[in-house]
């Protein structure tokens, strides 16, 4: 192992004002005040057991997500970002984001978030649709795109995502349409459009629900995708969209096969070693076992014979091509264990090579689960 791969940190905060129907987060609803300062106590323990596992490097992003972490008063996250900093060290100007919900998005929120040095929101509207955000059960009195460019422009703010999603129950192709549009008025940096599905362990999984055809899906994808792509972003993954030079760099970290630290309830962390065994480590998911100092659920090696599947089921998520060298220095294979797999994913068409290089095709996008499972 020559080199060691970047290294991010994952903060999970799981509580919600709450549960949506279709959500297989790690997520539980608020009942009563969150004891905010006991959680963040837990957070920074939870860091110091990983910290010897991080070979001295710096973070080089955070990411701050849940649940709704902005339910949380910026003194606390403030507090946490401190205690971060006094343990690991972190590159200046990192990008450091935060989830918030628009029903919790208020311009005291975000100026008070601003002011601790978080620089990157991502808010999950899902969509703007009433009767669609009744059947989502967001009945909660959400920011209305009028306040939330007045938001844009006093505060300055220029590193936004939205998630929005599409395929929803009952939805039309000029629904999801108009969603999009909506965003786009917002010119915000970031998009994230993706498609629902509905995960076991979800309410939606046990209801019987009206969904779009596969057709219809197709045709909200084909022209949702060339309004997006005709309104200045570029598509740089399957559901993500930017504005020049706003990818998302802590998501691009994984799926560059990266390395990051992961705390809080249920979060997962891959921390690979000098000597290339690459670690992955499973929080506890409840908050009944967190809080009582039961941190790790489960820590293991990555297998040699599954780094490949783990690295190309990240690194096949971006549309750019890919340095062939980078598999060696991140993972224990070489270009030549994997070299039968290669040539089958090129013979079928999922894949292209150069020199040094390999690439999804446009088909290898659309059927990536395909191309997957090659390996
Ligand atoms: S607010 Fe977000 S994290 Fe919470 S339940 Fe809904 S979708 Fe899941």
């Amino acid at each position: 192992m020559k080199t060691l791969p970047p290294l991010s940190l994952y903060i999970h905060i799981p509580w919600c004002t709450q549960k949506c129907p279709f959500c297989d987060f790690n997520s539980c609803i608020k009942k009563k005040e969150i004891e905010e300062k006991k959680y963040i106590n837990h957070l920074i323990l939870d860091l110091k057991q990983d910290i010897h596992l991080t070979t001295n490097r710096t973070i080089n992003t955070i990411f701050i997500g849940g649940g709704t972490p902005s339910l949380f008063n910026y003194k606390s996250i403030n507090f946490l970002l401190q205690e971060i900093k006094k343990n690991v060290p972190i590159v200046p100007l990192a990008e450091i984001s935060i989830e918030m919900n628009p029903s919790t998005a208020t311009y005291q929120k975000f100026l008070n978030f601003q002011k601790i040095g978080i620089n990157r929101f991502s808010i999950g509207v899902q969509t703007f649709n009433k009767k669609l955000l009744n059947i989502l059960q967001r009945q909660d009195e959400q920011i209305s795109i009028k306040e939330m460019k007045n938001i844009i422009i006093s505060l300055k703010l220029n590193n936004i995502n939205y998630d929005i999603m599409y395929g929803l129950p009952y939805q039309s192709i000029d629904d999801a349409l108009s969603d999009l549009k909506k965003i786009i008025s917002l010119k915000p940096q970031h998009i994230s459009w993706y498609q629902l599905t509905i995960e076991p362990n979800t309410i939606f999984y046990v209801k019987k629900l009206n969904l779009p055809n596969t057709n219809t899906i197709w045709k909200m994808w084909k022209e949702g995708n060339k309004l997006l792509s005709k309104s200045g972003y570029k598509q740089y993954e399957i559901s993500s969209y930017a504005q020049k030079g706003y990818f998302c760099q802590h998501n691009l970290n994984y799926w560059n096969f990266g390395d990051y630290i992961g705390i809080g309830c249920g979060a997962h962390g891959k921390l690979t070693q000098k000597n290339g065994n690459i670690i992955r480590i499973i929080k506890n998911k409840t908050t009944f076992d967190y809080t009582h100092g039961k941190y790790r659920n489960k820590l293991y090696m990555v297998p040699k014979k599954h780094q490949p599947l783990e690295y190309f089921m990240n690194i096949l998520r971006i549309f750019k091509p890919t340095l062939k060298k980078k598999l060696a220095q991140y993972t224990c294979v070489t270009e030549h264990h994997i070299q039968p797999i290669i040539q089958k994913a090129i013979t079928q068409g999922y894949l292209k090579e150069t020199l040094y290089t390999w690439e999804t095709t446009e088909k290898g996008k659309n059927f990536l689960n395909d191309l997957l499972e090659l390996f």
